[in-house]
């Protein structure tokens, strides 16, 4: 199912605008920084998943 938006990783914000094909994202681009690699946006669900494991934090 196509979720109503998706995260930039970059600067983890919600993106609005872009494409989702075969249950990932295909095209997207982030207007707050820039980014428009389709890799660096994720799910609302996944980022939860991401930021729940230890594994994703950064270094501090
Ligand atoms: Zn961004």
């Amino acid at each position: 199912m196509m979720p109503d938006y998706v995260i930039c990783l970059e600067c983890e914000s919600p993106v609005y605008i872009f494409e989702w094909k075969d249950g990932v994202v295909s095209e997207a681009h982030c207007a707050l920084c820039g980014n428009e690699d389709p890799s660096q946006f994720i799910t609302e669900s996944d980022y939860e998943e991401m930021s729940m494991d230890d594994r994703f934090r950064p270094d501090s």
